[in-house]
């Protein structure tokens, strides 16, 4: 009888943003893949839909002219800042103004459902003669055959021999358990809840974006982000340990805050939904891991790498994946895919992801201590001066060396000045009308 295994020497699972995007390049460098997933596209994915100017500068990268391309001019939003609300309502407007993209010509930030991302991505990769896309291929199991990896799929007893797997399947992958020794009762993770509305009062067509801090989430967050279409996608990220520790409910605290916020109950009014919300998970990035191995690196969620601050982690994704193919290229004439060829990878993509997993890491005890947090909040969101601070923290190339500068203390203390004065002149203003 004739084996019908299918050989490839380079084997990618998931065709979200990191596995189509390691097949593109790869593809681009001349290297074969074929690459799987267990949906059949287009297929959603729970997320908050923002693209961050690191995600819009992946896409320039990999291809100018897609960002262009009437797939994509047609179904994003282009979003050029967030207003962030405290606790107490205090809000300001942050502008996303990235200077890299700026220079390049391109949006700072867009709002796109993973609905059409994804599928415009992988459509982009199926007419590419060196991808080889299969969908509707649920990978169960991985063994050790020979000096390779083989593949079983789930229903039809599919099976894949490949030299190297990249891992792309997200979060909570049974295949990255399978590979790896992680401590998974050390895992700190985050989940979320997301949901899609029409006729959203003065936001379905802006091109701002809105973010919430509420005393129902604790330290987690609702934002409200226009994705193109009319369509305005609302989201809650949430650590898990938070949302265990107070017992909420994500699905009642969603309806419950769109139907009586004083700003959100009047933006959803008439608001339509589509469809029922989604849930997902996503490991928070703070922790190092081993990330490769004999015959396989993990890449964008299930390698653990998103941002713990802002649940950002489309980019991270694309970033590891471009990472990824920079090893595998170094090692394809050789075809040297052992754990010792590979290891480099795992140093590159903690150095590339270093910042932001320090920030994480170093936010914990604000994250965890809700009381902590709301105070802070409330304050800082009262200071005449917050966003230039906040914009300039959030697109800093060395976010250590801005903290670290006499600049911006200075600026820290005159606008803790400023507020204290202001603070102070009200009072007296109170006084003086009490007393007449
Ligand atoms: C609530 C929430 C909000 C978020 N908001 C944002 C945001 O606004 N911006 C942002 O940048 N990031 C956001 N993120 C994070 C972002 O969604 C992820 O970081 C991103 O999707 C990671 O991409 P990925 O390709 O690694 O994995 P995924 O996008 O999860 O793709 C994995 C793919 O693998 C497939 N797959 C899974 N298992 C198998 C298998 N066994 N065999 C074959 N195929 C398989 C799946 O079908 C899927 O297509 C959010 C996450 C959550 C949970």
């Amino acid at each position: 009888m004739k084996d019908a295994t299918i050989h490839t020497p380079i084997c990618i699972i998931g065709a979200g943003p990191a596995g189509t995007y390691a097949a593109l390049n790869l593809a681009k460098q001349g290297i074969p893949s074929l690459l799987v997933d267990k949906a059949v596209f287009p297929r959603d994915k729970a997320c908050g839909e923002s693209l961050t100017s690191g995600v819009v500068r992946c896409l320039h990268r990999l291809d100018a002219t897609l960002l262009q391309q009437p797939a994509f001019t047609k179904s994003r939003q282009v979003v050029n800042g967030v207003r962030l609300y405290a606790f107490n309502g205090r809000n300001f407007l942050l502008p996303f103004r990235s200077e890299a993209n700026i220079a390049a010509g391109i949006e700072s930030s867009i709002g796109i459902r993973r609905l059409d991302l994804d599928n415009i991505l992988l459509d982009y990769a199926r007419k590419h003669p060196l991808v080889q896309v299969m969908e509707g291929v649920h990978i169960q199991s991985v063994e050790r055959v020979g000096g390779g990896l083989l593949l079983t799929s789930k229903d039809d007893g599919k099976r894949i021999q490949t030299e190297l797997i990249v891992v792309a399947n997200g979060y909570n992958s049974r295949l990255v358990k399978q590979l790896t020794e992680w401590d998974w009762e050390d895992e700190t993770d985050a989940c979320g809840l997301t949901a899609f509305y029409r006729n959203v009062e003065g936001i379905s067509d802006s091109d701002t974006a809105e973010a919430f801090l509420l005393d129902e989430l604790k330290t987690g967050a609702m934002y409200v982000m226009p994705v193109g279409k009319g369509v305005v996608n609302v989201n809650i990220a949430i650590r898990n340990d938070i949302r265990k520790r107070y017992d909420i409910n994500l699905r009642e605290t969603l309806a419950e805050v769109l139907a009586t916020h004083p700003v959100l109950k009047q933006r959803f009014a008439n608001a339509q939904p589509l469809g029922k919300p989604m849930g997902s998970g996503y490991h928070l990035g703070t922790k190092k891991r081993p990330v490769s191995g004999d015959n396989f690196l993990l890449v964008g969620d299930a390698g653990g790498f998103n941002d713990a601050l802002t649940a950002n982690g489309i980019a991270h994704a694309m970033e590891s994946a471009e990472i990824a193919v920079r090893h595998i290229l170094k090692n394809w004439e050789a075809r040297q895919f052992t754990a010792a060829a590979l290891r480099q990878f795992d140093k590159d993509v903690y150095r590339k992801f270093r910042q932001k997993r320090q920030l994480g890491f170093m936010a914990t005890p604000m994250m965890t201590h809700p009381r902590l947090f709301r105070r802070f909040a409330n304050l800082s969101f009262g200071l005449s001066g917050g966003s230039e601070t906040l914009g300039k923290l959030m697109y800093a190339k060395n976010v250590w060396r801005v903290l670290a500068s006499p600049g911006f203390h200075w600026s820290l203390v005159k606008m803790i000045w400023e507020k204290a004065m202001t603070e102070l002149r009200s009072k007296f203003q109170k006084l003086g009308s009490a007393g007449a």
